[in-house]
């Protein structure tokens, strides 16, 4: 009977089963926010994405971070000498909204998966699996002075 229900409301469109579920979600998503506003969790949630839309990863590092909080923030691996702080352009320039797979890090030393996506060295947060894009030249030649070297970020063709 129940199942017929949902039948019925999945054949007639948009119902209020999905507009139940679209609430659920943005209650989900507001919770989850709210959570990580409250200052005595916020110790070390600042390099974990504040909320699920808008999400862009770091060309040079991965992480995983909304546009406001790498415009606010920087990235925490990167920032030393890719200034994305207060820098929209900046931001735009050096992290990409076109990244596939998410990995949840909290030992980044003492994690193979880590070890494999080559992230093993920064700190703990939300990494992507590939990032599409390219670092502008510019960044990549001011990486080059300082001895860091640039691995591209895209492993989907590899
Ligand atoms: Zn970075």
């Amino acid at each position: 009977m129940i199942l017929s229900n949902v039948n019925k409301e999945i054949s007639s469109g948009t119902t209020d089963s999905f507009r139940s579920f679209s609430k659920n979600l943005t209650l989900f998503t507001e919770n989850s926010a709210q959570f990580i506003d409250n200052p005595v969790a916020n110790m070390s949630f600042d390099s974990v994405p504040k909320d699920l839309r808008g999400l862009r990863a770091c060309l040079v590092c991965s992480l995983v971070k909304t546009f406001d909080q790498f415009e606010i923030e920087g990235c925490e691996n990167c920032e030393d000498f890719l200034r994305l702080k207060g820098n929209k352009d900046q931001v735009y320039d050096c992290t990409s909204n076109n990244f596939d797979g998410l990995i949840a890090v909290m030992q980044p030393d003492d994690s193979w998966v880590c070890k494999w996506q080559r992230i093993n060295r920064f700190n703990k947060g939300v990494y992507a699996i590939s990032v599409s894009g390219r670092l502008p030249n510019s960044v990549i030649r001011e990486m080059k002075n300082h001895n860091i070297p640039y691995r591209s970020r895209d492993t989907s063709t590899r």
